[in-house]
């Protein structure tokens, strides 16, 4: 067996460390050993550790890095993937889009592990036409809390648990999800800018359903909600060729910049993020279209930057991310002005729309809008706005995001979740001693 080794972790927000013995996963054997053997702290599984808060920690417990078990397969055939969990989506991405195919649900970075993205049910640009990362896996192999190992499909109600169940009802070793064929590894973009919040939204309304993927990011500091809409298609070879491309299959993303170690506190204020945020909203034509961008630059331009959580400076950050039905599409302006009030800076303010939800009673996703807004941690009544928030998303029925969340109540989260006895229940099947725990299921007492 590894040994376990005191570390401190925390989320890529980089608040709230706290100390688990870390131990790298190497067999299905030893995992289960390390179930039936934890401590009273627990076990959990640990992926690549995106999750801004505190969904991949547990103090005093032992933490699995699944990082160590990478393998995965393309079948090119029944158009899927067969993946350990600690294969990362950069990975597989390097493999598969070369031979033609893409994953079905991207995040806003590639640095994550299958078996993140399935615990968290992870969503991308086209949750409004293709859903989450769940609805797609086809088959996953997972490890319950006696240390039993059980293949699961969608027809059993222990398969949907797990899709958006944070860790806390088994560790993913293995799962198999469906890919899209694709012919080039570029999307076909077009772009929109828009003056107000208003005109935002209701361009998103109307054109959403036109395009596979969809985002928009809005400046934050400007009161009058501006934003710019990316709208795209993966490219075909014919629209390659007529672009001049030379090579449309290659894939091979690269960092391009590391950021500065520890920023000064106050560099990233108010000023700052207002300028970046003028340049960026000025940067885009009020109109494009049929521009071809690389996947990496559509899909995950952050990732160019090396540990970019890092500019936040030593006290971190979080994200705010809730989601809304559309019935209370105000609550995206009501937001940003309470944001704006505190004088927040944020430079990642993005705005999605979402499709209808899939069975997982923890899953995040349901129709409507989802806005996320990167904070620093430390802004003065940045504690309390956000608890007046959670009240006015939870009054409509909305939601927080579990993979973003480091501050919410427990009774915010079972108020939000109301699926949340449910699933319980058939956590308490599979891990009838609760030995799986994080510190986030200790603070929202999941
Ligand atoms: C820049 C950036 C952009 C992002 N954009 C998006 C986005 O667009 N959409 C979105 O949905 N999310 C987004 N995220 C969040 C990210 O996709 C999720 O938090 C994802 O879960 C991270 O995967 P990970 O491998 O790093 O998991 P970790 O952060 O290490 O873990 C996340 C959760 O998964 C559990 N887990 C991990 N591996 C296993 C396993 N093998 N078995 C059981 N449980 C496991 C952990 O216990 C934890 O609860 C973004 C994050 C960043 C940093």
């Amino acid at each position: 067996m590894s040994e376990a080794v005191a570390t401190q972790l925390s989320g890529w927000g980089r608040t709230m460390p706290t100390v688990a013995q870390l131990v790298e996963a190497n067999s299905s054997r030893q995992i289960a050993d390390l179930i039936t053997q934890s401590s009273s702290r627990g076990v959990l599984a640990r992926g690549l550790g995106r999750s801004y808060g505190d969904a991949a920690q547990s103090g005093g417990a032992t933490v699995i890095d699944m990082t160590t078990m990478t393998d995965f397969s393309l079948n090119p055939d029944s158009m899927s993937v067969t993946a350990d969990a600690g294969a990362s989506i950069d990975s597989i991405l390097r493999e598969i889009v070369p031979r033609g195919f893409f994953v079905p649900v991207s995040a806003g970075t590639r640095i994550i592990t299958v078996g993140g993205a399935i615990a968290a049910d992870i969503h991308g640009k086209n949750h409004h036409r293709d859903g989450s990362f769940g609805a797609h896996v086809t088959e996953m192999v997972v490890i319950d809390g006696l240390g039993e190992q059980h293949t699961l499909t969608p027809k059993d109600p222990k398969f949907w648990a797990t899709i958006g169940g944070m860790g806390l009802t088994g560790i993913i070793t293995r799962a198999t999800f469906t890919v899209i064929p694709i012919q080039s590894s570029y999307i076909c973009v077009d772009t929109e800018r828009a003056k107000t919040l208003d005109s935002v939204m209701s361009s998103m309304m109307e054109r959403d359903h036109e395009y596979r993927y969809t985002v928009a990011w809005i400046d934050s500091v400007s009161s009058s909600g501006r934003g710019v809409i990316t709208r795209g298609d993966h490219a075909s070879i014919a629209q390659c060729n007529s672009e001049g491309i030379k090579d449309p299959e290659s894939y091979d993303p690269k960092n391009i910049a590391t950021a500065p170690g520890l920023v000064p506190r106050g560099l990233l204020n108010k000023l700052s993020v207002r300028a970046f945020n003028e340049g960026w909203y000025r940067k885009h034509p009020r109109s494009r279209t049929g521009e071809l961008q690389r996947i990496g630059a559509f899909f995950h331009p952050l990732d160019g930057v090396q540990d970019w959580n890092r500019i936040y400076g030593p006290r971190g950050f979080l994200q705010y991310q809730f989601q809304v039905p559309d019935t209370a599409s105000d609550l995206v302006g009501v937001a940003l002005s309470k944001l704006r009030e505190i004088g927040a800076p944020s430079f990642l303010t993005v705005l999605k729309r979402f499709g209808p939800g899939n069975q997982g009673p923890l899953s995040f996703p349901q129709s409507g809008w989802t806005l996320a807004a990167d904070l620093p941690a430390g802004i003065s009544d940045l504690g309390r706005t956000l608890d007046e928030l959670d009240e006015r998303v939870s009054a409509v029925g909305g939601r927080l995001y579990l993979a973003k969340d480091s501050r919410q109540s427990p009774a915010n989260f079972a108020r939000t979740y109301p699926r949340l006895d449910e699933w319980r229940g058939i956590r308490d099947t599979m891990d009838p001693n609760h030995v799986f725990a994080s510190d986030l299921s200790r603070r929202l007492e999941i």
